[in-house]
């Protein structure tokens, strides 16, 4: 493409730079009156889409959630402030999105993973705008794939009113992650924590009971999408990689949670991590794997659309993102 967009350059031009040219040339310091807008005061839906090979993702942001220090135990208190300064972030600030990713192989319409409703409040449960934005009805998604059962990757299987969000999709899951959630002997002995994860997990499989599908281990899920088995953050955490001709690209759900800390620190696990040291073990090997092989990237809480390169630095990584891409 060599000429410029005409109909993006006349916009500009008429609504842009001709009504700032007419203002600043005024001789008489009054430029022509301008209706005043509300300020919004919210993001706008976000969908972005990439390709991979003649595949096409298409990156949907269901909001976001905001970490803070004591999420990461083994956190050094100096070596923080220093990545937070880094990446410029204010103190008490710690937002992470929460993304989800429509794969489509022109054949079928794949979700991996599918946020968080709205029940963690108003700054998650946005798929379904973001669904929209991309001209995408819930009705057309054929199955929809998870990376792990945690609420901001499942609860938006269903709608506030309990009944299936993806009405004709099949529900596909790495089996020891099915079982894990699906054990109710857990409930007995279960921490508060545990408890709260086991009672929002357990109803979100039922709607879908008829049209589960569980594989175990690595295997081609689709043509053309493999899983990756990524345990330890959840007993059977999953990533899945999608090929198409020589075009690669790594769907790697929650390797990484905060991205100013994790690149350059893989052992400060979070939390949320249910065996850390299996956690740590899976994220340097990943790490390494990616960026060895450079292998591209996009994640469930890296910053949207979610997708980078992985490049070594120091004694960790440092993510490169790709940042929105405007010709697919
Ligand atoms: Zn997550």
């Amino acid at each position: 493409m060599t000429a410029t967009n005409p109909r993006l350059s006349r916009r500009a031009f008429t609504t842009g730079l001709g009504a700032a040219g007419a203002l600043s040339l005024s001789p008489f310091g009054t430029g022509p009156a301008f209706a005043k807008a509300p300020l919004a005061g919210t993001q706008v839906p976000a969908a972005a889409r990439m390709k991979v090979g003649k595949i096409e993702i298409t990156a949907l942001c269901d909001g976001y959630t905001n970490l803070n220090e004591k999420l990461f135990p083994k956190a050094n208190e100096a070596r923080a402030k220093e990545l937070r300064a880094a990446a410029f972030l204010k103190p008490g600030e710690m937002p992470i999105p929460v993304n989800a990713f429509l794969v489509n192989t022109g054949d079928k319409l794949i979700l991996i993973d599918a946020g968080n409703a709205l029940n963690y409040g108003p700054t998650m449960g946005h798929l379904p705008d973001a669904l929209e934005a991309a001209d995408i009805e819930p009705e057309q998604i054929d199955a929809v794939l998870v990376t792990h059962v945690h609420p901001d990757h499942t609860n938006g299987l269903l709608t506030d009113k309990g009944a299936r969000a993806f009405p004709k999709a099949e529900l596909i899951i790495q089996k020891r992650e099915h079982d894990f959630w699906n054990d109710p002997a857990k409930l007995g002995g279960a921490t508060p924590g545990m408890k709260r994860l086991l009672d929002m997990a357990i109803p979100v499989f039922k709607p879908y009971a008829k049209q589960t599908r569980m594989f175990e281990g690595a295997t081609e899920i689709f043509p053309g999408i493999r899983s990756v088995p990524l345990f330890g953050h959840t007993p059977g955490h999953t990533g899945y990689m999608i090929t198409s001709g020589t075009d690669t690209l790594f769907v790697w759900g929650d390797v990484v949670h905060l991205a100013p800390f994790q690149f350059a620190e893989p052992e400060w696990s979070i939390v949320y991590d249910g065996d850390p040291d299996m956690a740590i073990a899976t994220r340097k090997k990943t790490l390494d794997m990616v960026a060895t092989d450079k292998i591209a990237v996009v994640g469930a809480h890296l910053p949207f659309p979610g997708k980078g390169h992985v490049v070594k630095a120091g004694t960790g990584y440092q993510f490169v993102p790709s940042g929105f891409e405007p010709a697919l």
